[in-house]
């Protein structure tokens, strides 16, 4: 397979050849940085992990040159940094057992110029080869300018593709905003409380990012806790952790569907809920 940069990197924890462990893949996470799947696309690890028929690849869009430092790090230049955070990457994939983890090596301004094909291109490639039957991405309504445009390349390339190359499912998940705003029938809900250990451990690699300052790993274990608790306010809860998603598939198996509308559509009917409760109970 042919990807556009140079320094991109298939890495494949068993040792078996690339395309073998792509074409194995059912699960697969397409995020803007290192890291950012272990957060997000959780539920896809989880589902694959240490089962014969399920294989979990991750793509990481960009480089990670611009990420904050400090610690052992603080010194660092945006070339080590690099290196750093792909060895970090490669280390969750083998905790993971990831079919294969794609590194795109894309800086920021590329991925977030819409006028760049090559990102969507190398997308396209990728999911030739892999044909993923579930995609976890960044969710439409992220805060992060990369994560985002990561999110619209990946729809554009997915409509640029054949029907026969669709996932079955394409999934917009928490990051940089989670998803509690969102009306209950609209959450795609993912129950991630089995293998806690293994959230923890894949959270835990990523010692350059939670070195920098920043309690990742605590902070994302606390959101899945929060999110099962605050789920429903009746009875007890029905799980420990929940990672909440919103559904993308309607973005991709109709191309006509315009992707702002759609996402305004969630803001909208959340907008209608608080202030339908607040007109009832002023009554
Ligand atoms: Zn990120």
């Amino acid at each position: 397979m042919q990807l556009h940069n140079p320094t991109s990197e298939i890495y494949v924890p068993d040792g078996s050849p690339a395309e073998k462990a792509l074409a194995k893949t059912t699960h697969m996470g397409i995020s803007a940085h290192q890291d950012d799947l272990e957060i997000m696309a959780f539920h896809g690890i989880l589902e694959c992990f240490g089962k014969a028929d399920k294989q979990f690849t991750g793509v990481t869009v960009t480089n990670g040159a611009g990420s904050p430092r400090d610690d052992i790090y603080a010194k660092y230049t945006d070339e080590d940094m690099q290196k750093v955070r792909r060895v970090e990457q490669k280390k969750a994939a083998v905790v993971g057992e990831y079919a294969a983890h794609v590194f795109l090596d894309y800086g920021s301004s590329a991925v977030k110029s819409a006028a760049n094909k090559d990102v969507g291109e190398d997308l396209k490639a990728i999911i030739r080869a892999a044909k993923p039957k579930v995609i976890y991405t960044h969710n439409l309504a992220d805060k992060h300018d990369t994560h985002v445009a990561v999110a619209l390349r990946l729809i554009r390339a997915l409509r640029e593709l054949p029907k026969e190359f669709h996932p079955g499912h394409l999934y917009g998940c928490e990051v940089w905003r989670d998803l509690d705003w969102v009306n209950d029938e609209d959450k795609v809900v993912f129950n991630v409380e089995a293998h806690e250990n293994l959230a923890a451990a894949l959270l835990g690699v990523f010692d350059s990012q939670i070195c920098g300052g920043k309690r990742y790993d605590l902070a994302t274990m606390g959101r899945r806790r929060a999110n099962a608790t605050y789920f429903a306010s009746h009875g007890v809860d029905e799980s420990t952790s929940l990672i909440f998603g919103i559904d993308l598939t309607p973005l991709v198996q109709d191309p006509s569907l315009d992707i702002l509308k759609y996402v305004q559509g969630y803001i909208d009917r959340f907008q209608a809920e608080v202030a339908q409760r607040l007109t009832k109970m002023s009554r």
